[in-house]
């Protein structure tokens, strides 16, 4: 529903170092063992000045494992990744990452590949830490409805998101650590809804994911209502609408955006009440008698956005804003 806005410090080749710096303990996997003695021959010679001369070393990084896969042939690494490198794989933006992934393609039986792209080993230590501090997150990307701020406690920042695969780590094992892949989300969204849903185009990680801009929030009265005189918030409807396609049709569907919203359709009431008790007139009125400025009031009684406001730092901000359209407050 709404697009990240990355800040300068969440700088991608910092992220980068952070995953590349990990290292397997060669000595404590059999698949590294396995690795290194599938080259047999070759890797006696190659111990002598080569690419990584593995029994030398107790450790290795992704890095240098993704590289020897390849310069080796080892499970296919050198065609699957013909052209691709570690570096497009792991901060490539969203459309980098979908070419790779129609390259590729489903890859849900490679073990190298689950080992070299394993999510679970870095993400509590190094994932999840490098949103915290680099990035504001408040509210859900997908919904707008849930904070998943972070906090400090005594024993250090502790979260309330979870990062969905926007493409799904099942089925493109590949890119489990690929930065723009991962989207902050709310438990209900990532697990609940999303799944293994596949999506074209429209990740909030993209530059190009305009979901705010080309759907709205509509007001629908029930046709017993005149004049926006409402009784109840019964008497109204706020359907997410597309402008001119139907892109996000399915995104709206997946995370039942418009079924999640009736449930808050108060707060539209409450607005619309707002609006009835305080017409242009009576705003007029109040400034007369405070001396505070008219736009300052209609702020303030109708909790307005301004423009240049992140939405995504409060829940319902998107509803807020385009209600107040509807209503011809903004
Ligand atoms: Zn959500």
């Amino acid at each position: 529903m709404l697009k990240i806005n990355y800040l300068d410090k969440f700088d991608k080749n910092r992220y980068f170092k952070t995953i590349s710096d990990k290292y397997f303990h060669i000595a404590k996997h059999e698949l590294l063992q396995e690795v290194f003695c599938r080259v047999g021959v070759s890797h006696q010679i190659e111990q002598n000045g080569g690419i990584l001369p593995p029994y030398e070393k107790t450790t290795i990084t992704i890095q240098e494992l993704f590289d020897y896969l390849k310069s080796h042939k080892i499970a296919d690494f050198d065609t699957l990744f013909d052209g691709i490198t570690l570096e497009d794989i792991i901060i490539g933006d969203i459309d980098t990452l979908q070419k790779i992934k129609n390259t590729i393609g489903l890859k849900k039986e490679n073990k190298y590949i689950d080992f070299l792209f394993n999510y679970t080993n870095l993400q509590s230590k190094k994932i999840k830490p490098f949103f915290e501090n680099n990035l504001h997150i408040a509210t859900c990307y997908y919904c707008n409805i849930d904070y998943i701020n972070t906090y400090n406690t005594r024993s250090g920042k502790k979260n309330k998101f979870t990062l969905d695969h926007y493409y799904d780590k099942g089925s493109y094992s590949y890119l489990a650590l690929s930065l723009y892949n991962l989207i902050p989300s709310c438990y209900a969204c990532n697990s609940k809804l999303k799944g293994v849903e596949e999506f074209t185009n429209l990740a909030p990680s993209s530059y190009k994911f305009n979901f705010n801009k080309k759907v709205k929030f509509k007001l629908l009265l029930s046709d017993n209502c005149k004049n926006l005189h409402i009784k109840s918030k019964d008497d109204i409807e706020i359907p997410l609408k597309e402008n001119y396609s139907n892109e996000y049709e399915k995104y709206i569907e997946v995370f039942k955006l418009n079924e999640r919203y009736q449930a808050h359709k108060d707060i539209v009431f409450e607005m619309m009440q707002n609006a009835e008790l305080y017409p242009e007139s009576r705003l007029r009125e109040l400034q007369e008698l405070t001396g505070i400025p008219y736009q300052q009031i209609k702020k303030d009684i109708f909790n307005l956005i301004d423009d240049d406001v992140d939405l995504s730092k409060k829940p319902f901000s998107k509803l807020i804003k385009d209600i107040s359209e509807e209503l011809k407050l903004i």
